[in-house]
């Protein structure tokens, strides 16, 4: 994603009500934080907030968090949520290598992959969000029968991260290289902001639902 550094953006998201600023102290109990037991569904990469807020709003009764690396994006997500307040979704601005310092084992249902940065270089290979590495992360804080989620329009990313599955113990439970034209799968699919440019661009979705 091409950074644009906004002016003001670290200290409006330091202010904000709708980030958690002091994540590791909700570890293993995000459910006081959101005042009910529903399930915990986490989205890495949450760039500006389309997905998770579209699907706060279909599903009520799961409380989303979306963590971001970058002030400047996380903002339009929260200046959204000062126009929409949904009580089941929280932001954390954060990079989602510490992800076990601020998640309990096994506290998340779900994690959810979008049009995650494809880092080309072999020698970052371990920095993709789908990676092997990233991987034993998402084993750790995922229930019993967690899923993660990944969709993406690069092709080469997508290859890579079905690459990764055997060799960390994962299982593909759905696969396709054409989200959009295939009905069962696109059932209750919530586009994200770079879904909604690449399919316009007419490159075909790439997802695939994993377990272990
Ligand atoms: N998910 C959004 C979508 O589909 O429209 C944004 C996609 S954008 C290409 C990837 C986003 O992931 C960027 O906002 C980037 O800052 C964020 N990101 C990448 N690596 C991250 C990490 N390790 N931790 C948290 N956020 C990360």
């Amino acid at each position: 994603m091409r950074l644009k550094n906004i002016p003001g953006s670290r200290e409006e998201i330091a202010a904000s009500r709708f980030v958690v600023h002091d994540p590791e102290e909700y570890r293993g109990r995000w459910s006081a934080l959101f005042g009910n037991d529903h399930p915990l569904h986490i989205e890495i990469g949450t760039g500006k907030g389309k997905f998770i807020m579209g699907m706060a709003v279909l599903h009520p009764e799961i409380n989303y968090v979306g963590i971001e690396k970058y002030s400047s994006v996380l903002l339009r997500a929260v200046q959204k949520m000062e126009e929409q307040e949904l009580s089941n979704v929280k932001f954390i601005r954060m990079d989602a290598e510490d992800l076990t310092e601020v998640f309990g084992r096994g506290e998340a249902g779900r994690i959810y992959l979008n049009f995650s940065d494809p880092w080309p270089k072999d020698r970052h290979a371990k920095r993709r969000l789908p990676s092997r590495q990233f991987l034993g992360r998402y084993d750790e804080i995922l229930e019993k029968g967690g899923r993660v989620e990944f969709k993406t329009d690069n092709r080469d990313l997508f290859e890579f991260a079905l690459g990764e599955l055997e060799p960390a113990g994962w299982r593909l439970e759905e696969v396709t290289f054409d989200l959009h034209g295939d009905d069962r799968l696109a059932e209750g699919n919530v586009m994200t902001e770079y879904e909604e440019r690449f399919s316009a661009a007419g490159n075909p979705i790439c997802k695939y639902i994993i377990s272990r």
